[in-house]
């Protein structure tokens, strides 16, 4: 049975680059009626961070690539679920002990005793020289005695991976095909810390292996560790699973996405408004690659379309205009409850709504959800969009707005706009544009028509010379703020 894993380690924010590489092997076990496990690294203890896990369920859970197995949070609490576990390397230490004794014991690993200085002084003398810093294997060669001598000093340790010399190491890659080299060009890498811990490479090999994973899917800046990693299988006897590294995403200018490029954190998008399956949709297609064109894509159509074999090997560009555009699309066909759930947070941040008008002025709200959904690419920009409905305060500035009212026509609009208005009991969206129409039916002669009825309409009632549909507006509005509005401009109308 196909088994992949998911397999961060507990640093902050969730990266929408780890978020793919999730997304990938979610997709790979769905499509293959196999297991998605989520594991903890956490053996760095220097790197952790408070709150992460939960950041990182979240994550996962909001935008559902939900694991088989490994870290769940039920009620506020982790909790660790499936057959392999423990699921968080740093309850496995017994675990780890037990293999690297093996290593030990059949001189396939040894312990160094290098200090912190030593080993600088040895980079520093390598780079110096124009050499690949590596570990000269200095404590390769302790006696026993040796050895058991600085032990029982006290002295410091790691234990290190013992590299045969002159040995091909080789493996094969989804994504890149055939690898291999030499040990020669490899490094003595610790496994053991000196607290104990593993290191993640070691901690890696003996977690994938015992819990029978199949397919390791992750981000090519591990392909480097990967010999290491593959060396190791070979010390233990142990099948190597499938190795399929993803390339990098990239900003703009081809380097690695970064943050000073823009969010990058899954978080920062949800936050901004973005949806859940927009953003899933849209990193799906970050380096892998459908048959055909389509690109819009729910997840049970990505499980279904899913093959490694499309899998990009070079970086793919995170272009955030089409996440916009993807965005969009998805706010597009959102039901318009859903629409108008997204949205309301912002507006209630922005001041425009009170948490209590979701349920007094449910329906009221989702005519404005509706009146906003075509202009946004993500919730965040609903305040913007919705300025001119919730600020009915403005002052007219803009000289070509300025100009427009200044002409002919507009007192006489203006007055029948307050007549009519004036007369109606309520406006809604038609009865708003048939008002329109009939204005314009009985102003034929002042010529009051097409843009000289729309446009000097539209900013005497908004401020603004563009925006959605006139009439929406309108019955958004209602009677009232609409004369109230027409009554604010009256002194610039007729002067
Ligand atoms: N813990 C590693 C990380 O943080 C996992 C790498 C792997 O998938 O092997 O990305």
């Amino acid at each position: 049975m196909i088994r992949d894993r998911f397999a961060p380690s507990p640093t902050g924010n969730v990266h929408v680059g780890s978020l793919r590489t999730a997304l990938y092997n979610y997709l790979f076990a769905k499509k293959n009626n196999g297991k998605f496990l989520l594991r903890l690294e956490d053996t760095d203890r220097t790197r952790y961070e408070e709150g992460a896990v939960e950041n990182l369920l979240n994550a996962l859970m909001v935008t559902g690539v939900v694991p088989d197995e490994g870290l769940f949070e039920e009620e506020g609490s982790i909790v660790q679920k499936g057959d392999f576990g423990p699921y968080i390397q740093s309850e496995r230490l017994d675990i780890y002990q037990k293999y690297i004794k093996q290593l030990l014991d059949n001189g396939q690993a040894y312990y160094c005793f290098c200090s912190k200085e030593r080993l600088d002084e040895v980079r520093d003398k390598q780079k110096a020289a124009g050499e690949t810093p590596r570990y000269d294997g200095h404590c390769r060669h302790l006696t026993q005695e040796e050895i058991q001598a600085k032990i029982d000093a006290g002295e410091p340790y790691v234990i290190r991976l013992k590299l045969p010399v002159d040995h091909l190491v080789a493996f094969d890659d989804a994504v890149r095909g055939r690898i291999e080299i030499n040990t020669k060009d490899l490094d003595d890498q610790v496994l053991i810390k000196t607290d104990g811990f593993p290191t993640y490479h070691f901690a890696v090999v003996i977690d994938d292996h015992l819990m029978g994973i199949t397919h390791v899917i992750r981000g090519e800046e591990w392909l480097p560790s990967t010999p290491k990693h593959v060396y190791l299988y070979e010390c233990f006897g142990w099948e190597q699973p499938q190795y399929v590294h993803l390339s990098n995403i990239l900003n703009d200018d081809h380097k690695k996405l970064s943050k000073r490029q823009g969010d990058v954190s899954v978080g920062d998008f949800l936050k901004k408004g973005y949806l859940p399956e927009a953003l899933i949709n849209f990193l799906a297609l970050l380096g892998w690659s459908p048959e055909d064109d389509q690109e819009i894509f729910s997840m049970d159509e990505l499980i279904e379309a899913f093959d490694l074999s499309r899998i990009n090997k070079s970086g793919a560009v995170f272009d955030r205009s089409k996440l916009d555009w993807m965005n969009a699309h998805y706010i597009k066909e959102l039901p318009v409850e859903k629409l108008t759930a997204h949205m309301a947070p912002f507006l209630i941040e922005a001041g425009y709504i009170t948490e209590a008008d979701l349920e007094a002025r449910g329906p009221w709200l989702d005519k404005v959800a509706e009146l906003l959904r075509d202009r946004l690419s993500y919730f965040a920009q609903a305040p913007q969009e919705a300025k001119m409905l919730f600020e009915g305060d403005f002052e007219i500035t803009d000289e070509e707005s300025l100009a427009l009212l200044k002409e002919e026509a507009v007192p006489v609009l203006y007055d029948a706009l307050v007549e009519k208005l004036s007369a109606m009991d309520s406006v809604d969206s038609a009865s708003a544009q048939a008002m329109l129409k009939e204005i314009q039916k009985e102003h034929k002669a002042e010529k009051i028509k097409g843009k000289m009825l729309y446009m000097p309409t539209r900013i005497m009632l908004t401020g603004e010379m563009h925006g959605p549909d006139l009439a929406l507006i309108m019955e958004v509005l209602g009677k009232e703020e609409l004369l109230r509005r027409l009554d604010r401009v009256r002194s610039l109308i007729h002067q």
